[in-house]
């Protein structure tokens, strides 16, 4: 069996915000948890943006056991929000990205393109983007 890592984001409502979901990921599932930013309030939404690594199974089902505990697990989007129509590609954000999430797709127009996938929610653009292209989602 395999290690892997996925990049989540937890979103839970302020009823569970004071339970230890994420520490029974590491106790009951024998997972690494690697958080990249958190939003935690008592009885408020939070957020969490987390890498889950472990054997595959096992980040498969604890993230299945945090789904049924309420918890929104979104595999697909980090906190970082970029507007493409706000994004003008002046590149100011470039030298600020650490992951090159933020790239430049194509040489001649020097367009600039987001991938999440390689985004670790560091939020260095959103302080650097003079175009409030790149916001926080929390
Ligand atoms: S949040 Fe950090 S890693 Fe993600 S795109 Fe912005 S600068 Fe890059
Ligand atoms: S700093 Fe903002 S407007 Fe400029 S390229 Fe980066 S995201 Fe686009």
């Amino acid at each position: 069996m395999s290690t892997i890592t996925k990049r989540v984001l937890l979103t839970f409502s302020g009823s569970i915000s004071g339970k230890p979901i994420v520490s029974e990921l590491v106790r009951k599932y024998d997972l690494e948890i690697n958080i990249y930013r958190a939003s935690i309030t008592p009885n408020a939404e939070g957020h969490m943006a987390i890498d889950v690594t472990g054997e595959e199974d096992m980040v498969t089902n604890g993230l299945k056991f945090i789904e049924k505990n309420d918890v929104n697990v979104s595999r697909t989007m980090n906190s970082l929000a970029w507007n493409e129509e706000k994004c003008v590609s002046c590149g100011n954000c470039l030298s600020h990205c650490p992951t090159e999430a933020l790239y430049i797709a194509n040489e001649a127009s020097r367009e600039v393109r987001f991938d999440g996938e390689k985004c670790i929610a560091c939020m260095s653009c959103v302080r650097n983007c003079p175009f409030g292209a790149c916001t926080s989602l929390f």
